[in-house]
């Protein structure tokens, strides 16, 4: 008997080579990423599809493991080649011994803003000084970067013109390579595989593209930026620990321009424009209660995993083909300079405590969910309608809370209300909202 259970979509990784295999199994190499498509009828068999080749095939359980979380890492580095400010002597000493295409980068201690890079050679160290210039980089004027990541990438690819292509990066003490680590645990996607297609959306860290990998529809998110694709991995974390149906997945990540976040693709697009484009005329109440109950498991899950989520609002809501609501930007909540900069949080969404103390929990988050509500059943307006931030601030103070959305169900304007309490302790739990909503939805199944 074998204890492990995967549903079908599990993502695994090889533990061994499989080379030769039988007639109808699969073959791997230890490390490689292979997807579950079902367990075979019997003793610890699936069959399965491996994400490189693309075949399909049987292999036992025993030479598999699921594909892990990653663990927050502040030591884990986009840039691990990434010195900042040494010396060009103590570079030279970094870089012994001597190894072709040995290569490390540091911050040019005299042009402020510039950077260098130092490769070996020819048992010497050669330094190449990049200059920032109109937001790009360049060492030769001629081929120009957005960020240190892509001029890596490139010059590994190509010498171009420098003394060598770059080889292997030198790692700045106690700094792993974020490629490597992510590689290790399964998250690392493989760029030959993803096909780009039309912008489908922008967001506030850069594009968002649909595609396609190996055959699956993807959204893909491009953070072009080093510093945030960098936070953004600290926080990989929070988005490789969950699973639900309800939480848009994670496919994994791609290291080119900067950073692809690869995530299941939701046809639908988000819940605001949903409700906008279709508005009442169209949309019943049962499917509004849907929305609201999909939403709240999701976050019920969330909570149970120790996470918050800090942006919860009906634009970070995405809806499939087949109109499940999930909700996506959790793991990205954080790395928002939003968290930190109050000034810059969304207000009108925000529970009182978050905005005054920075006091974020699982209770801060049913606040914004009431506000989701409120918002779901106004059929996508946006929340406090004609008053300024300032005014919802003071006005909340005194008691002040939104009406009830026209036609709302009053069980439903209850609900919205006991999340806008004003102490966080008294509001529901999202296990207590999704109970609330499970009946509301029987009830309207029973008249
Ligand atoms: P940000 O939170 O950085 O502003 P979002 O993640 O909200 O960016 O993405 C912006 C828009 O892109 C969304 O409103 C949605 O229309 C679209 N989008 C984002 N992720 C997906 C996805 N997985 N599938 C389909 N569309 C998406
Ligand atoms: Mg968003």
């Amino acid at each position: 008997m074998s204890g492990k259970h995967w549903a079908p979509g599990t993502q695994c990784v090889a533990k061994h080579d499989h080379t030769k295999p039988k007639a109808q199994e699969l073959a791997f190499h230890k490390g490689d990423l292979i997807t579950i498509i079902e367990a075979v009828e019997g003793k610890g068999w699936y069959r399965a599809k491996h994400n490189d080749t693309g075949e399909e095939g049987l292999l036992a359980a025993s030479a598999l493991r699921e594909r892990g979380a990653i663990r927050v890492n502040p030591k884990l580095s986009l840039m691990p080649w990434f010195h900042g400010k040494i010396s060009g002597v103590q570079a030279v000493q970094e870089l012994q011994p001597p190894e072709d295409g040995l290569f490390l980068v540091r911050e040019s201690i005299r042009h402020p803003g510039d950077y260098v890079l130092c490769v070996s050679f020819a048992k010497e160290v050669i330094h190449y000084r990049v200059i920032y210039e109109e937001n790009t980089l360049s060492i030769d004027n001629e081929q120009r970067f957005y960020n240190l990541i892509d001029m890596i990438e490139h010059y590994m690819k190509e010498q171009g013109a420098i003394c060598t292509k770059l080889v292997k990066p030198k790692p700045k003490s106690g700094m792993k390579s974020a490629e490597d680590e992510l590689a290790k645990a399964g998250w690392l996607l493989n760029l030959q595989h993803l096909t780009l297609g039309d912008r489908i959306g922008q967001g506030e860290f850069g594009d968002v593209l649909q595609g396609e990998y190996m055959g699956q529809k993807v959204a893909v998110k491009n953070i072009k930026c080093d510093v945030t694709a960098q936070a953004f991995l600290a926080e990989t974390a929070a988005m490789t620990k969950v699973r639900h149906k309800n939480l848009v997945r994670l496919l994994g990540v791609i290291l080119h321009n900067g950073l692809y976040i690869v995530m299941e693709f939701m046809s639908k697009g988000n819940l605001v424009n949903f409700l906008r484009t279709r508005g009442r005329a169209v949309i019943q109440t049962r499917q509004l209660l849907q929305f609201s109950l999909d939403v709240a498991q999701g976050m019920d899950y969330l909570e149970s995993k120790k996470l918050v989520h800090r942006d919860l609002a009906a634009r970070n809501i995405l809806i499939s083909e087949e109109n499940v609501a999930k909700v996506s930007d959790f793991g990205l909540a954080r790395v928002n300079p939003k968290g930190t900069d109050t000034t810059l949080l969304p207000v009108k969404w925000s529970a009182p405590e978050a905005l005054k103390h920075n006091k974020f929990s699982s209770k801060s988050d049913v606040w914004s969910y009431g506000i989701l509500l409120w918002e779901v059943f106004s059929f996508g307006r946006a929340p406090y309608p004609k008053l300024s931030l300032k005014e919802v601030t003071e006005m909340l103070e005194q008691g002040y809370r939104m009406e009830a959305p026209e036609d709302c169900p009053a069980t439903v304007y209850m609900l919205m209300r006991s999340c806008w309490e004003l102490e966080p302790g008294k509001r529901p739990s999202f296990k207590k909202l999704t109970e609330k909503l499970q009946k509301e939805l029987k009830h309207l199944g029973d008249v």
